[in-house]
């Protein structure tokens, strides 16, 4: 009788053998297992004829979930990412699952009911007005006899179920119970294409049908978007699917209605963590029987299982939440290219400011470099640096602020006003004796939030109530230090009586829809200055914002990390981007009391790659990746010196492997405690890829090995904090 191997989401790096219990399984079938005591839901990898225990201990695999496996093409992704990011791969391939699938209950989704157009319905399509576009819609859904799912429907518009019943009545469609299926794809014209537009798509048109990772490298505004279209439009006429990731939840709702209407009809399926568990669940199943066309997902996407996959998109790669930070410390943008190379399809990595790897790969030949350097919809914005070294800003704002945002509300247009720092004020300091507001639990300050009365900590959410006096001197005369966006929006607010200010940050988006809210208020001319935090710069179109000042970017030039200068201009030029994009020129104000740095220097010019170009050869001779290869090994205990001993000890370990790998000491991370954890990190570094595999491998068993008392500890391979 054959073995199934098991992945289970256990946190140890190994399968687990059942008897296949007569259900005659697959590799990838989604199978149910007694585990202990309890039941859980594994992944068959693969089969075997003998155990690796003894038979007599094996158990049987209880009953296999109503799911198509997993194909070999998801399993060897699944293997890969446990492979390179050393984690358990009973962790990834569970973690690379929706939520109700891995529930032991889970008794399949219901068969949802189709609708196909009956021959009574022929020139339907050219009966009915093109403003009527819910209908239209479904019309090109079930067009060449596609059946669309009732789902699919709602999703084209909440409207649809009304319609589709009333043309029932009409006798024009009827249901049809079984499998969905996808109508032909059709693009509706958009504007005209650049010749650069035209030159990318056809360059990277003719990498279809192998691996052929891009580069698009275009500046905001030069329809990096247009260009994903048409290359979707070519994959969908090949009848391929296409996954296009984006780093954030809040921009797939945007970028949905904008590909419903240019592909009216072609499945899609958004996928994101913020869909409720049998939304999810159904579009990854929508997913992997290929009857969804286009996925559109942030990280988590890049597992999804896409038998007919043919294009690969990556937009924004540089974004670092394409990282994930814990758990499974993968990069879905790297990933999205090892995906690539394994089905041979291309894959466009997108980014009007690469990261640097990307930029050196592109740079170095590995990827085709394309640039888009015109900006069809508006010219450029107009960067200046304000000089506030001798006239310091009052209450945050310069008078070339003031002047500008002035402007902008006598000409009814609309100002953004960044500042990366949310709260009232980010400490709380007593004038008497010096005492500051610290959180109990985290080397970190306590960050006033006015409105609520409280002080937040925002590292471990921990919340307090606003003292009246100071604790340790009795004096009221308690003073908020430095400026967040709470204060900025009040000082806005006092400054322009007359002006709607509004505020858009973590604490003012908290509730569900409230930013697609704000969105819809900023388009819809319902404010003057937006004041926020990096949430704004992100993606969003804002036709009627022709201002944008930074107030105070200088913190992140005192950082340590090597990679803040690279940060700092890719998040500045993004927020610039926000200016200026339809027919009004765009002006961009950046106050600073370091004029002259490199990073505004060149962001004034506009010249990522002079910029990319000078970081890159600081790296090489510097010895930073992508020159070198990195992983670090976080340690965290609620006792200090266990975690140093644990990092001691696998320093001492490591010394006995590192044949061409460099063991750094052990640190302390840039916050040492978090929530009462003390956290460490021991930086490991090689001059290749391999090397660095080959290291870990040997090195990592090891410390498992010693079973660490009380210290919980993470590899993090190709880290992007140190
Ligand atoms: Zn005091
Ligand atoms: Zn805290």
């Amino acid at each position: 009788m054959a073995i199934a191997r098991v992945a289970l989401d256990v946190p140890v790096p190994m399968t687990f053998d059942y008897r296949d219990g007569g259900l005659g399984l697959v590799s990838g079938a989604l199978v149910v297992v007694p585990f202990g005591r309890r039941r859980q839901v594994g992944v068959v990898l693969e089969l075997a004829q003998q155990p690796l225990v003894e038979r007599a201990r094996l158990r049987d695999v209880e009953r296999v979930l109503p799911v198509e496996p997993l194909p070999a093409e998801a399993l060897a992704l699944i293997q890969f990412c446990s492979d390179y990011y050393h984690h358990p791969i009973g962790q990834v391939a569970l973690s690379a699952l929706p939520t109700a699938l891995r529930r032991s209950a889970f008794a399949g989704v219901r068969g949802e009911v189709g609708y196909v157009l009956t021959p009574a319905a022929a020139g339907l399509e050219q009966r009915t007005p093109a403003r009527a576009s819910v209908m239209q819609a479904l019309l090109a859904a079930m067009r060449g006899g596609a059946v669309l799912g009732a789902a699919e429907a709602r999703r084209i518009s909440p409207r649809a179920p009304g319609v589709l019943r009333e043309w029932q009545e009409q006798g024009w469609v009827e249901e049809r119970q079984g499998e969905v299926s996808s109508p032909p794809a059709t693009m509706q014209p958009g504007p005209p294409l650049t010749d650069e537009q035209r030159a990318a798509v056809e360059r990277i048109g003719a990498g279809f049908g192998s691996f052929a990772p891009v580069l698009l490298d275009g500046i905001t505004g030069s329809g990096k978007t247009e260009v994903y279209f048409h290359l979707i439009a070519h994959a969908l006429a090949r009848t391929e699917q296409v996954l296009l990731m984006v780093p954030e939840i809040n921009l797939t709702p945007q970028l949905e209605a904008r590909f419903r209407s240019r592909f009216p009809g072609v499945r899609l399926a958004a996928m994101h963590s913020g869909l409720a568990e049998a939304g999810r669940c159904q579009r990854w199943l929508e997913a992997r029987s290929g009857a969804a066309q286009v996925v559109i997902g942030t990280r988590l996407s890049v597992f999804t299982p896409m038998p007919r996959l043919g294009l690969v998109i990556v937009d924004e790669e540089h974004d670092a939440s394409y990282k994930q930070q814990d758990g499974v410390r993968y990069s879905a943008r790297d990933l999205a290219v090892f995906l690539a190379q394994q089905r041979r399809i291309p894959v466009v990595l997108g980014s009007a400011t690469p990261s640097i790897e990307s930029y050196h790969n592109a740079r170095s030949g590995r990827f085709v470099h394309l640039h888009l350097r015109s900006r069809p919809a508006a010219s450029r914005p107009d960067i200046r640096v304000v000089d506030v070294r001798d006239v310091p800003p009052q209450h945050g704002l310069s008078g070339a602020v003031v002047d500008a945002l002035d402007a902008r509300l006598r000409r009814g247009e609309q100002s953004l006003v960044f500042l990366n720092r949310r709260g009232y004020a980010p400490s709380l300091t007593c004038s008497a004796c010096g005492w500051s507001a610290e959180c109990s639990r985290c080397s970190a300050r306590l960050v006033w939030h006015l409105r609520e009365a409280a002080l937040r900590c925002h590292y471990c959410g921990h919340e307090e109530a606003m003292p009246a006096a100071c604790p340790a001197c009795g004096n009221q005369d308690l003073r908020g230090l430095g400026q967040g966006t709470q204060r900025l929006e009040q000082t806005l607010a006092a400054r322009f009586p007359g002006a709607r200010v509004l505020r858009i940050d973590r604490d003012t988006t908290r509730r569900k829809h409230a930013w697609r809210a704000m969105r819809e208020q900023i388009v819809g001319d319902g404010a003057d200055i937006l004041v926020g935090t990096q949430m704004l710069a992100k993606g969003h179109d804002f036709p009627k914002l022709t201002l944008v000042a930074i107030v105070n970017p200088d913190n992140a030039l005192y950082s340590a990390d090597f990679r803040a200068a690279e940060r700092l201009f890719q998040q500045l030029m993004q927020v610039a981007g926000r200016a200026g994009r339809a027919d009004r020129a765009g002006e961009v104000l950046l106050q600073t009391r370091f004029p002259a740095h490199p990073v505004y220097e060149a962001l004034q010019r506009q010249d990522y790659s002079g910029f990319a170009d000078a970081l890159l050869a600081e790296r090489k001779s510097a010895g930073f990746p992508p020159f070198v290869y990195q992983a670090v090994l976080r340690a965290e205990s609620v006792s200090p010196s266990s975690v140093t001993t644990f990092l001691e000890a696998a320093a001492r370990v490591g010394a006995g492997h590192a044949d061409g790998v460099t063991l750094y000491d052990p640190v302390p991370a840039a916050v040492e405690r978090v929530a009462g954890h003390f956290r460490a990190q021991l930086l490991v570094q090689a001059p290749g890829r391999a090397a660095l595999q080959r290291f870990l491998r040997a090195w990592l068993p090891l410390l498992a090995e010693g079973k660490p008392a009380r210290v919980r500890w993470a590899i993090d391979v190709d880290p992007l904090d140190l």
